[in-house]
C-alpha cells in the first residue's frame, strides 16, 4: 500500500514531497495491478522509493485521457495559451532549480555539477518551445488556375514518448514542450531507473493548474509491459523515442504494425579529432568534457579520440594525467564531475567492455576499475593501442571508456572518423579555419563541435545519420516530429 506521495529529504537537507503514482487526467492514480518497483540510488546503491508500475490497461486509460483532451479542445488551443503554459513550466522548473537538481543526481546517480547544467537547458528548451507556438504556418500556393490552394500545419494527435535514463528530467524537456507546442496530447513512459524528477514537475504543473486535464499523462515502467502497450496502441498516432540502438530497431518494427509515425533519438560511437595545430590545454579539457561529461553516459560521449601523429606522445600523456584528476565519487559535492554509473545494469556493462578491450589487446592507459566500494563508480578509463575492429571501438559502451588512436593528416582523420554505423557527434580540435570548415563538412554526423563537446544550446537542432537515428530534437526542426501538412485546393 505505498501512498501516492511520500517525503523525500534530499542531501541538501531539504524534504519534498515525491509523487509515486501515474499522472492522468491532472492526477496521480494508482493503476489498477497496484504494482510497484523499487527505485534506488546508484551512488549509494540504498532504496530511495518505490513507484507504481502501469500495465496496458493504465496506458489506455492514459491514451483515453489524451484524446478526450485533444477532442476536448487542445487541439485547437490558441498559441497564446499554449506559450503560457510551456513558460509556465519553464519558470516552475527555475524556481526549482536546485531540488530538480538534487533529485537528478540522486535518482539518476550525475554530479551536481552536471545535473545543474541539465536543469539550466530544460529551462531554456520549454521557453523555446513557448516562442516557437505561434510560429507553425502553413502557405499559400500560387497555381496559376481558378484555384485558391494553400497548406496547413496540423498536430498528430496522442503521441506516444518513451524516454531514457541518463538526462531523465532534459529527455522529458525535449519530448513534452514541443508536442505541447504543436497542439499533441501525450502519453510518456519516464525510464524504469529515472522516474522521479518527470513525476515532480507533473505534481508542479497539477499544483498551479498549467495544463487541462489529459494534455500531458506520464506513466512509470518498464519496456516489454509498458513501452510495448504504448507502441502497439492504436490512437497513437506517433512515437518519438530516445534510447539505444538496439531498442530503437524493436521500436520502429512494433510501431509499423499500427503504422504509426516514429521519431529515433538513438546511441552514437562519436569522434573526436585533435589536429597537431590545436591550442593542447584547450583540447585536453574539450575530450575530458567529451567523455567524462555525465559519466560517459551520453549518446554523443566523444569516445573514439583521434590524436595527429605528431603530437600524439605529448598529447596522450597530458590528457591521461587530465583523466586522472578528474574527481570521481558522491555526486552532491560540489567539486565532483563524475558522479555513479546509472544502474547495476550499466556498472557490469562497462566494466565487461574494459574486459573486452584488455583481452582485445588494448593497453590500459589508466582507470579500468571500480573507484569505491559502495556505489556504481568507475576510474575515468582511456584505452591506447587499439585498432578499428576492437569491439571497445565499434560499439557503444556508455561509460567513462575512451580509445585513443592516432591518424596521418585530415583525409586519415576523416576516413577513420566515419568508420562507424553510428552518426550523431564529432569533435574538431584546431586553430586551422580551413582544416574545420573541410573536416565538418566531411563528417558524417548530426552534430559537428568544433574546439568545444557536448556544447548544447535550445535553438540548435540534435539528432542523428544513420543508426544513431532520425528525426531532431531543439531548434527549429523539432516540431517536423510533431505537426502534419494538410493540403487544401479550393475552386473559385
Ligand atoms: P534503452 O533503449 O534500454 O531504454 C530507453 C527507453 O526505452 C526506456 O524507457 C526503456 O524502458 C524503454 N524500452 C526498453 N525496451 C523497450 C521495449 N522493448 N519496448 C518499448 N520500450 C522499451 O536505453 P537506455 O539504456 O535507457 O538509454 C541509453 C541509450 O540511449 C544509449 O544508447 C544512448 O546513446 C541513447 N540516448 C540517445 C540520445 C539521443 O538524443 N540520440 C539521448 C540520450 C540517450
Amino acid at each position: 500500500n505505498l501512498p501516492l506521495s511520500v517525503p523525500i529529504t534530499l542531501p541538501n537537507g531539504v524534504t519534498y514531497e515525491q509523487p509515486t503514482g501515474l499522472f492522468i487526467n491532472n492526477e496521480f492514480v494508482t493503476p489498477a495491478q497496484k504494482k510497484t518497483f523499487e527505485v534506488i540510488s546508484p551512488s549509494t546503491e540504498e532504496e530511495i522509493t518505490h513507484v507504481y508500475e502501469a500495465r496496458e490497461e493504465d496506458v489506455d486509460s492514459a491514451v483515453s485521457a489524451a484524446q478526450a483532451a485533444f477532442d476536448g479542445g487542445w487541439s485547437g488551443a490558441d498559441p497564446a495559451v499554449r506559450a503560457k503554459a510551456l513558460n509556465k513550466i519553464a519558470d516552475l522548473i527555475e524556481e526549482n532549480a536546485e531540488t530538480f537538481a538534487h533529485i537528478e543526481a540522486l535518482d539518476n546517480g550525475k554530479s551536481l555539477m552536471n545535473s545543474r547544467g541539465d536543469v539550466a537547458l530544460s529551462v531554456g528548451c520549454f521557453r523555446s518551445s513557448a516562442g516557437y507556438a505561434d510560429k507553425f504556418n502553413g502557405s499559400l500556393i500560387e497555381t496559376g488556375d481558378s484555384h485558391f490552394s494553400y497548406t496547413r500545419k496540423e498536430p498528430l494527435g496522442v503521441c506516444g514518448q518513451i524516454i531514457p535514463w541518463n538526462f531523465p528530467l532534459l529527455m522529458f524537456t525535449w519530448k513534452v514542450g514541443p508536442a505541447i507546442a504543436t497542439n499533441n496530447t501525450i502519453v510518456l513512459k519516464t525510464s524504469e531507473t529515472t522516474p522521479l524528477s518527470a513525476l515532480y514537475l507533473c505534481k508542479l504543473i497539477q499544483e498551479n493548474n498549467v495544463l487541462p486535464p489529459g494534455v500531458l499523462n506520464v506513466v512509470n515502467g518498464f519496456g516489454k509491459i509498458t513501452g510495448n502497450a504504448i507502441l502497439d496502441h492504436p490512437t497513437i498516432k506517433k512515437v518519438a523515442f530516445t534510447g539505444s540502438t538496439a531498442t530503437g530497431k524493436h521500436i520502429m518494427a512494433r510501431a509499423a504494425q499500427t503504422l504509426k509515425k516514429v521519431t529515433l533519438e538513438l546511441g552514437g560511437k562519436s569522434p573526436h579529432i585533435i589536429f597537431g595545430d590545436a591550442d593542447l590545454d584547450i583540447a585536453v579539457n574539450n575530450v575530458i568534457t567529451g567523455i567524462f561529461y555525465n559519466s560517459g553516459e551520453v549518446c554523443c560521449a566523444g569516445s573514439r579520440l583521434y590524436v595527429q601523429e605528431n603530437i600524439y606522445d605529448e598529447f596522450v600523456k597530458k590528457f591521461v594525467a587530465a583523466a586522472e584528476a578528474v574527481k570521481v565519487g558522491n555526486p552532491f559535492d560540489e567539486s565532483v564531475l563524475q558522479g555513479a554509473q546509472n544502474s547495476l545494469n550499466q556498472f557490469t556493462k562497462i566494466m565487461s567492455y574494459i574486459e573486452a578491450g584488455k583481452s582485445e589487446g588494448a593497453t590500459l592507459l589508466t582507470g579500468g576499475e571500480k573507484a569505491s566500494e559502495k556505489g556504481f563508480f568507475i576510474k575515468p578509463t582511456v584505452f591506447g593501442d587499439v585498432t578499428e575492429d576492437m569491439k571497445i571501438v565499434k560499439e557503444e559502451i556508455f561509460g567513462p571508456v575512451i580509445t585513443v588512436h592516432k591518424f596521418k593528416d585530415a583525409d586519415d582523420a576523416v576516413r577513420l572518423a566515419n568508420n562507424t554505423e553510428y552518426g550523431l557527434a564529432a569533435g574538431i580540435q584546431s586553430t586551422n579555419t580551413n582544416t574545420c570548415i573541410d573536416v565538418a563538412r566531411r563528417i558524417r554526423a548530426g552534430t559537428v563541435w568544433v574546439n568545444t563537446y557536448n556544447d548544447f544550446h535550445q535553438s540548435v537542432p540534435f539528432g542523428g545519420f544513420g543508426s544513431s537515428g532520425m528525426g531532431r530534437e531543439m531548434g527549429s526542426e523539432v516540431f517536423n516530429n510533431y505537426l502534419q501538412v494538410k493540403a487544401v485546393r479550393q475552386a473559385i
